[in-house]
């Protein structure tokens, strides 16, 4: 029977994973942590515009942990007091309670026919000419394959993490102690590509802008008014906090203060994520703790409220059946096919790359989406070197669509006229159900 190795159980390799063996061949989820989900663990909202629905009509596997993952939710994006009737984000984002993300996990596999390697590390590929014949596990096993895809994600650059931050979030995904990190394709000899332009879009390391802190620490009419708040809180900054400068409190002056850090002019916000919430602000610990209701703040990320994620954009090099460049029976997935960070985009570039290393093991040849659809579109237009300015991504803030998807005219301010042309646009590439299909 032919064989699928996915490496990564992130939300990237688990609807690889699920998509493939949809198409019936075995299929192998390779995982160097004792949990599913990855970085899940951490994100707390969920939503892909009207990626989903594309999604829903193609049948990827994704959806299988999108709606294990919605019996967890917090609070929906529709409930919040700002929300806005034809909103694209629909009724399909929301945040969750991070603690079930690996529950949701294990759910969104029953069934599925993936079998789970666990604490198994991938150190090494064995390859013959440009195919992967296996990847070597830490403990000197391999395992063998007729496609693989590398979902490795990007948490685990030590010496960026060493040189610029001071731990963070994706510490979770245990990179100090289990090694750097180690993909699959740059294993293969395929080097990793950086977009270029401005700072957001560049190659060097990205500080996020938040940090997370336990719920029940902070004082109690903070709290309440969060709860009341349903989800976003917006807290109101001491004067003597806003922009204030930041240098003095930046404990290595050797280095460059990130371009994001201190808070916004006017109201930060907080988000109950249960059971710890995600606080917008970029400050040393010991300056949100003078803040009214943050005096007993204990923060979850490792170290202190300077950032949550410190990471690089990079990713491995594909073209749009995310088969990585040179190499014959590889795919990328998830945060290792795009310079992208969201669940919702990661779940359809691991269904993509799950369908097609099926494909390639079953003898067929790859097919990219057209860019008629919004993931076709997406998949083509964010390939390293023409990514649009701001984007695109699937959502912008407050589930706000970003201009490019307008001027595409993928969305408009009728949301039941923008469902029927995804629609028609997918029954007319003949892609419904097509995740869906047995090949095998
Ligand atoms: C603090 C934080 C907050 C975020 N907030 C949000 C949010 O609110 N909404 C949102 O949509 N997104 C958010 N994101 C981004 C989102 O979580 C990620 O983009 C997404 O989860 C990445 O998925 P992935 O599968 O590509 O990679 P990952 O989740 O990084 O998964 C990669 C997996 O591969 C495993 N692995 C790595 N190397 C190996 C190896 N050599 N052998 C075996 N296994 C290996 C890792 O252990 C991990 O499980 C946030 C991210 C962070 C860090």
């Amino acid at each position: 029977m032919a064989r699928v190795v996915v490496v990564g159980a992130g939300v990237g390799g688990l609807s690889a994973a699920i998509t493939a063996a949809q198409a019936g061949v075995e299929t192998i989820l390779i995982e160097r942590n004792d949990f599913l989900s990855g970085l899940c663990v951490w994100s707390g909202h969920h939503g892909g515009g009207y990626a989903i629905e594309e999604t829903q009509l193609m049948g990827g596997g994704s959806l299988r942990f999108h709606d294990a993952l919605k019996k967890y939710a917090t609070y929906w994006q529709h409930e919040l007091s700002d929300w806005k009737e034809g909103v694209w984000e629909g009724d399909e984002a929301f945040a969750y309670d991070v603690l079930k993300s690996d529950e949701a996990a294990w759910e969104a596999l029953s069934g599925a026919r993936v079998k789970v390697m666990l604490r198994s590390q991938m150190v090494d590929v064995a390859m013959k000419g440009n195919r992967l014949e296996a990847v070597v596990l830490s403990n000197g096993t391999r395992v063998a394959g007729d496609a693989f895809v590398d979902a490795t994600g990007r948490a685990g650059f030590r010496a960026w993490c060493e040189g610029w931050g001071q731990g963070c979030g994706m510490c979770i995904l245990k990179c100090p102690i289990y090694g750097d990190c180690t993909s699959v394709s740059t294993k293969a000899g395929v080097a990793d590509v950086r977009p270029q332009g401005g700072h957001r879009q560049a190659g060097g390391p990205r500080f996020f802008q938040a940090t997370m802190v336990l719920q029940d620490s902070v004082a109690p009419w903070l709290l309440e008014a969060c709860m009341e708040a349903k989800a976003r809180y917006f807290y109101h900054v001491p004067q003597e906090f806003l922009n204030m400068d930041l240098s003095r409190e930046w404990l290595h002056p050797d280095r460059p203060l990130p371009a994001e850090a201190g808070f916004y002019e006017g109201p930060e916000f907080l988000i109950n994520y249960c059971p710890w919430m995600k606080v917008h602000a970029n400050v040393p610990a010991h300056i949100l703790r003078r803040m009214p209701g943050f005096e007993d703040a204990f923060f979850v990320t490792p170290l202190t409220g300077d950032a949550n994620t410190v990471f690089i954009k990079r990713s491995a090099p594909t073209d749009d059946t995310l088969r990585v460049d040179g190499l014959a029976n590889l795919f990328a997935a998830g945060e290792r096919a795009r310079t992208v960070s969201s669940m919702g985009t990661c779940m359809p570039l691991g269904d993509l790359a799950g369908h097609n290393a099926a494909r390639v093991a079953l003898g067929r040849e790859p097919v990219a989406l057209p860019t008629s659809t919004i993931l076709g579109y997406f998949i083509n237009v964010i390939r390293i070197g023409n990514p649009p300015a701001g984007g695109p991504r699937f959502t912008g803030p407050k589930g706000e669509s970003p201009p490019v998807w307008r001027e595409k005219g993928f969305i408009s301010d009728d949301s039941g006229k923008d469902i029927k042309r995804i629609r028609q646009e997918v029954e007319k590439a003949n892609l419904v159900g097509i995740y869906q299909q047995r090949l095998a």
